[in-house]
């Protein structure tokens, strides 16, 4: 090994973890802060939790069904146990509420947002890491909190600042599809699993494909061959009518719903949660088509015992459907009495803030760049101490402000105050302390004037943009420039 240079390394980032700028980081913290107001509006609380979980906590609710040992990231702990990054803020919150259970308000609201990390095969929206927004209600099984948690949903995407109309959160109770498949006489797990996936896939393959993969199965265009739920055709045709039981208002959708749904227990449960959704809805003031239910919303995550919710953007021109569902939720009876036993009925939702901020990006939402601090530009390194206490006196007046640290020249320094989207830059040497006096430029003015003048030294001369002040008022001149600029 010796003598051996060590090979550098390539600075990449790993697949699926992006680094985010500042205009990025500022449209996602606008969402959250809206978001968070509506939460915080309805009553519910902050809570945080750590990044790690016992792996078992999390148990086998992984995100990918298919590959249920992989959809983490884990690793072992100095005392042998299992450690796994949280794929997402649901099991924590089961975990916090089981933990602590006597002596929480009962039932307990709140919410939380941060970071979640998923170890699956990234894509166009798909990260490995991304920031969830989400509320929950932990012991109330009541229709009226699902209700709540939709309305919620509706009041935050208009407060992040998508237009009301530009969303729609879709309802569905997972009892209906299997109600209907007991009433049809399907009550095979395995069975009811692959019509539940094949569903899913109503949005990718229509409706044709979906009746494939619920009977004998379907050959793709790649030749690769799914096998199919093996449901008899009487079962096939009753899951396409009620897959096709959608659009509308509500009232309409859960009649005709409920003409297809055939007697079952479970089939009733379901309509009778979706008719109590529905009314709080009209009372709680959301819209027909802010909130609809469709009965095509299948919701990966398996924890999900009841109503689930899905929102999409419904962008011009169908732009939105790109983006993959910007959230989702839904109610997770059984989650928390993994930890204790009981039966403690949840219900939340979820805001998938990084997806969320691309697609206000697409609608044209989205932040632009800030503005950088005032640049005080080093010409003498003499002055530095003056350079100093003019950022300190800019800063104390309420203004972002630096010294230029860089071992550049002038010309490079005005480069970089422009590559900082700074708005002024100040310009002082031996001179100008001499004087008593601070010149600033007024970095967007002097580029406009610059376009205008195309005589080099003509430029030079006027200085376009560029003021001279006594020393005492850099501050007020500063900020006269800083606020015509924002
Ligand atoms: P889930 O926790 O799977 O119910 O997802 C809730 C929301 O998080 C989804 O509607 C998406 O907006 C977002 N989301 C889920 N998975 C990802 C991912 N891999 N990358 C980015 N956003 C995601």
């Amino acid at each position: 090994m010796t003598g051996e240079a060590t090979p550098r390394p390539e600075a990449r980032a790993p697949r699926g973890f992006v680094d985010r700028r500042s205009a990025t980081l500022r449209t996602e913290r606008r969402i959250l802060e809206a978001v968070s107001r509506v939460y915080e509006a309805y009553g519910f609380e902050a809570l945080e939790t750590g990044a790690f979980e016992y792996a078992d906590a999390l148990g086998k609710f992984l995100p990918d069904a298919d590959r249920p040992n992989e959809g983490v990231f884990a690793l072992r702990d100095d005392d042998e146990q299992w450690l796994a990054l949280r794929y997402d803020l649901t099991a924590p919150l089961a975990r916090y509420a089981a933990q602590n259970w006597t002596s929480l308000p009962k039932p307990f609201r709140r919410y939380a947002f941060g970071p979640v990390w998923r170890n699956e095969k990234p894509g166009p929206g798909r990260f490995r890491q991304f920031i969830q927004c989400d509320a929950d209600t932990v012991g109330s099984d009541r229709p009226e909190a699902d209700a709540e948690i939709i309305a919620m949903a509706v009041e935050g995407y208009a407060a992040a600042g998508l237009a009301r109309g530009a969303v729609t959160i879709k309802i569905n109770a997972r009892g209906l599809l299997n109600g209907l498949l007991a009433a049809n006489g399907v009550d095979d797990p395995g069975q009811r699993l692959a019509s539940l996936r094949a569903v899913d896939k109503l949005d990718r393959l229509g409706a044709r494909g979906v009746s494939d993969l619920l009977g004998a199965g379907r050959l793709d265009e790649s030749g690769a061959y799914t096998k199919g739920a093996q449901l008899p055709a009487r079962a096939i045709d009753a899951v396409l009518a009620f897959l096709a039981a959608g659009g509308g208002g509500r009232r309409d959708t859960l009649q005709r719903i409920a003409g297809v749904i055939g007697g079952s227990d479970e089939g009733e449960a379901g309509l009778e949660a979706l008719s109590r959704i529905g009314g709080a809805l009209d009372s709680l003031g959301v819209g027909e088509t802010e909130a609809v239910f469709e009965p095509s919303v299948v919701r990966g995550l398996e924890y999900y015992t009841g109503a689930v919710f899905e929102a999409e953007l419904t962008l011009e021109g169908g732009a939105g459907a790109a983006f993959g569902a910007i959230g989702g939720g839904g109610r997770y009876d059984d989650l928390v009495a993994r930890f204790t036993g009981e039966r403690t009925p949840a219900t939340g939702f979820s805001f998938g803030v990084s997806r969320l901020a691309a697609a206000l990006a697409a609608a044209g939402v989205a932040e632009t760049a800030p503005r950088g601090p005032v640049v005080i530009l080093t010409l003498d390194p003499a002055l530095m101490s003056d350079y100093f206490a003019m950022a300190a006196e800019l800063r104390a007046a309420g203004l972002a402000a630096e010294v230029y640290l860089g071992a550049s020249g002038m010309r490079a320094q005005m480069k970089y105050a422009d590559k900082r989207l700074s708005p002024a830059a100040v310009i002082v040497g031996g001179d100008e302390i001499a004087q008593g006096v601070v010149t600033l430029k007024d970095l967007d003015l002097g580029r406009d004037l610059a376009a205008q003048v195309s005589d080099n030294r003509a430029w030079r001369e006027e200085r376009p943009g560029q003021i001279t002040v006594p020393r005492a008022e850099l501050a007020a001149a500063a900020r006269r420039i800083v606020e015509a600029a924002s």
